[in-house]
């Protein structure tokens, strides 16, 4: 796959890296290998200080770098703009709390004392989507690189501008080589860099499929590897809930990013007492959505992040209508240049369909229509993923029971899946393992070391 900037908005190619020699890469792992040994010994306010710069610099450059993730991915450019100040929120929750998550614990025992003490451990390997080319980022090196580890990111192919800033980001924030690096570098290479010793831990968010192959590697080399994959988390709503509340959510939860998101509201299910009126609102909403440039701040609807997922999700349509769901809205490409692909509202999807069983990464709206909460539950958990979800109902003690009854790693009320630095994020079943964000997140490349004083 090529390192290039292709703009999703014309399809045009706009600029292309060289990917990096193995001489290169062997120089590369050297220098953070080296870089390690100081930096786990550096104080924990001089790491913080670090990452305090880091999220200084984004908030300074929000215009420029939003800029590029617009032209490289095609988010709307108000999307951008949020989701490098989210970015630089992580960077500044990990230096203002990291120094607590990491302070020694002493471990209730029946005799002696024993503390838990947290370690760095080397060299993290982070494999990384395009579809928030900062965040996503940033909620692996932050944490990391507070902690004591160093890390080397192998970014996804189409979004090299992005990669680069980041690394030139550190750069600036006085970052010295090796405490984070950015890989150009084609991924079958990541499984030879599985196998080298200094690399200690590897991180993969993207697709089943390339989580499969990083895990592969980690195992057959006994390393640690936390995988954020794929998603079509439930959007559960009960007759009880507050209608307007739900269309805004929906909205948000479905189509921002362009539904190219891991949590995106892919799988609403309404109640039938409301279904009619959910259905029609939400069509009403979307239908007539502006479409263009996603760098105009009033653009609706802009194109997907490349050519090659604007097919995918056309066939992958397709193939569902051929099985017998309806088209309410949308259903096709749209007709002009660029990676577009209509919003669409789909119906009567049963199992057995493709759209019922796979993630749909595109702004598709599936309506599933059910008599009550067990019916819910039970299509809810009838996926292979575990992700996210939500509830909506005006009834807290209600959702949060259904929400204890959902296989996914996160279940949101009255609300869609979202990210925020203080909340963990992660997913069971074939959506991954491992936690990204909270304390949790400085919990999985770390030697969580016993010291026990006999006694
Ligand atoms: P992808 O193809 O899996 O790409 C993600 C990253 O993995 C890219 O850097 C890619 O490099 C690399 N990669 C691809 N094949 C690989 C392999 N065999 N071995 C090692 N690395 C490999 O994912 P995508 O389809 O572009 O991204 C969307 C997917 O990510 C969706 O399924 C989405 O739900 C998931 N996602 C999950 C989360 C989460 O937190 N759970 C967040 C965001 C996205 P190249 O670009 O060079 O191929």
């Amino acid at each position: 796959m090529a390192i290039e900037t292709i703009n999703p908005f014309t399809n045009k190619s706009v600029k292309s890296f060289e990917e990096i020699s193995e001489q290169e890469l062997e120089t590369k792992i050297d220098t953070a290998h080296k870089q390690y040994a100081k930096w786990k010994d550096t104080k924990i306010e001089k790491r913080a200080e670090l990452l305090h710069k880091v999220a200084a610099i984004m908030r300074k450059r929000k215009k420029e770098l939003a800029q590029l993730i617009t032209l490289e991915m095609g988010k709307l450019i108000k999307q951008s703009e949020s989701e490098i100040e989210m970015c630089a929120s992580v960077y500044e929750y990990y230096a203002n709390n990291g120094a607590d998550f990491m302070k020694d614990k002493e471990l209730e025992v029946e005799s002696g004392k024993a503390i838990m003490k947290l370690s760095p451990i080397g060299i993290i390997l982070g494999v990384e989507p395009w579809n928030y080319p900062f965040n996503q980022v940033g909620r692996l090196a932050a944490p990391n690189i507070m902690l004591g580890n160093v890390v080397m990111i192998k970014h996804a192919s189409n979004v090299p501008q992005c990669a680069q800033a980041i690394e030139d980001i550190f750069k600036e924030a006085g970052a010295e080589e090796g405490i984070y690096t950015n890989l150009f570098l084609n991924s079958k290479h990541i499984a030879k860099i599985a196998e080298d010793d200094r690399v200690v831990g590897l991180s993969l968010t993207g697709s089943e499929k390339a989580g499969a192959s990083v895990a592969e590697a980690a195992g057959k080399n006994l390393k640690k590897s936390v995988l954020e994959l794929g998603g079509s988390d439930p959007f559960i709503v009960l007759e009880d809930a507050d209608m307007d509340v739900v269309i805004k959510n929906a909205i948000a939860g479905r189509l921002g990013n362009m539904g190219q998101a891991c949590t995106s509201s892919k799988r609403m299910i309404v109640l039938e007492s409301v279904a009619e009126e959910f259905t029609n609102r939400l069509l009403d909403k979307i239908k007539g959505m502006k479409v263009g440039d996603p760098a105009d701040a009033s653009t609706e609807v802009g194109p997907l992040s490349s050519e090659d997922a604007a097919e995918k999700i056309k066939e992958q349509v397709d193939a569902t209508v051929k099985a017998g769901a309806k088209v309410l809205l949308g259903g096709k490409r749209i007709d002009r240049e660029g990676a577009f692909y209509e919003p669409t509202i789909l119906t009567g999807i049963k199992k057995g369909m493709l759209a019922y069983h796979e993630e749909l990464f595109g702004p598709i709206v599936m309506i599933y229509k059910v008599k009550d909460e067990e019916e819910a539950i039970a299509l809810a958990n009838d996926s292979s993923f575990g992700l996210g979800g939500s509830v909506f109902s005006k009834n807290i003690d209600r959702a949060v029971l259904l929400a204890s009854k959902i296989e996914t790693g996160m279940v949101f009320i009255n609300q869609y899946t979202g990210s925020r630095p203080d909340l963990p994020f992660g997913g069971t079943k074939r959506s991954g393992y491992g936690r990204e964000l909270a304390a949790y997140g400085m919990n999985e490349f770390v030697n969580k070391k016993l010291i026990y004083v006999g006694g």
